[in-house]
């Protein structure tokens, strides 16, 4: 197993996380064989968002005393009033099903999270509402380790990163989402089956979200990793192939910002499948594929894919332009201190480009990587 650090806090978990949600309703022999062969595989970090009380008591009787070996990601603001999963923003409600989820959790969650904060009207509710002073009071009292949120929208989990509240962020990453335009429904297009013709670049509003957080050190664990598994079913998908599970952990882990990406095992061999993922080549993992149709579009644009690698003089070609690209984002005289340093602190960089030019030939997508390395000297340097 690889960890990551979640963004500043200086907390790791690792790469892949397992997402409890399609433990619910199960018998209690299926969810601990689940839970064990995680545990097993190095796991160390769940969401366990499902607001059952059944549930939640198979997964914590399943980790007995590993509970203090995993992280728990846990929603503020999920119930199932009407017997099935529900949102709410009132504060009574909410500190009910969150304090049940605290005592069968052993009276700690190491991140609380604001649950589906997906319109204005959310983010106004749990303001307003004194949701927000809740989640703070729970980080005081430590009962949770950090205040989270999660969204699938990049325009208001983007205000949300603004407010300086979370410390970290629950957001729905995939290739058939990244290249939805934003102003998409992504849920409802994910339930009623894409229309490819409408997949065309990578969202720049999405984009703008992830540099924001790693900008900021919030750290990103990824759902729908899989798009609720239909990105890889042939019946399903939206791309003229489906894609791999190891496909899509490796688009998810190659954004900005992310520390962890959640998948949705509810056996054994799901579990191991997606572990398969940490003994995959780079072509088993490679989604390039899956973009070059749209080569026209990505033309001189770095989407992170480490194709250009190796670099004889070890850059972290993908990283640089990742911190070029943020720095980008700003004025040159404003370019946040923090783009600065995680550039600096690149093991290779800036005056180590021997111009070699091989980075440019393996390039699928035309990237001026050497005149890339130079400017990102220039600006962050
Ligand atoms: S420069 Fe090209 S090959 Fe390298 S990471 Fe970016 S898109 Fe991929
Ligand atoms: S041109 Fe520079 S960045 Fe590209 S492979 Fe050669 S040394 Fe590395």
């Amino acid at each position: 197993m690889d960890y990551r650090f979640i963004g500043k806090t200086g907390k790791k978990a690792s790469i892949i996380g397992l997402g409890c949600e399609h433990l619910d309703q199960k018998p209690y022999s299926q969810v601990e064989e689940t839970i064990h062969a995680a545990l097993a595989g190095g796991i160390t970090y769940m969401d366990v968002f499902m607001p059952g009380e059944e549930v939640r008591q198979n997964i914590a009787k399943a980790l007995g005393s590993r509970r203090k070996d995993v992280m728990l990601q846990g929603a503020i603001g999920s119930t199932d009033i009407n017997q099935q999963y529900d949102i709410s923003r009132d504060l009574p409600t909410v500190q009910k099903y969150f304090e049940n989820c605290l005592r069968i959790f052993g009276g700690y969650m190491d991140v609380g999270f604001l649950f589906f904060v997906d319109t204005q009207k959310d983010l106004d509710q749990i303001f307003a509402g004194g949701i927000a002073e809740y989640a703070q009071k729970l980080k005081k009292q430590g009962d949770i380790g950090m205040i989270g949120c999660s969204s699938h929208n990049p325009e208001i989990a983007f205000q949300m990163v603004g407010t300086g509240l979370p410390e970290m962020m629950m957001f729905s990453i995939n290739l058939a989402f990244d290249l939805s335009p934003s102003n998409t429904p992504v849920l409802d297009s994910m339930f009623n089956n894409w229309e490819e013709e409408s997949l065309t670049t990578l969202d720049p509003k999405r984009l703008r979200l992830y540099a924001l957080c790693e900008e900021k050190g919030i750290g990103i664990s990824v759902m729908k990793t899989l798009g609720a598994g239909k990105l890889s079913s042939k019946d399903h998908t939206p791309f003229s192939a489906p894609m791999s599970v190891h496909q899509c952990i490796h688009y998810a882990l190659t954004r900005p910002a992310v520390y962890t990406t959640l998948l949705g095992c509810q056996s054994r061999s799901e579990v191991d499948e997606a572990l398969g993922y940490l003994n995959a080549s780079q072509e088993e993992r490679d989604y390039i594929p899956f973009l070059q149709k749209l080569e026209q579009n990505f033309e001189g644009k770095c989407v992170y894919c480490n194709h250009c690698l190796p670099c004889p003089s070890s850059i972290d070609i993908a990283a640089v332009n990742k911190y070029l690209d943020m720095a980008l984002l700003h004025n040159s005289g404003d370019i946040p201190p923090a783009i600065k340093a995680h550039y600096r602190h690149l093991d290779a960089g800036r005056s180590d480009c021997i111009r070699c030019g091989s980075c440019e030939e393996r390039c699928p997508f035309k990237v001026p990587i050497i005149s890339n390395m130079e400017k990102a000297a220039q600006l962050l340097g």
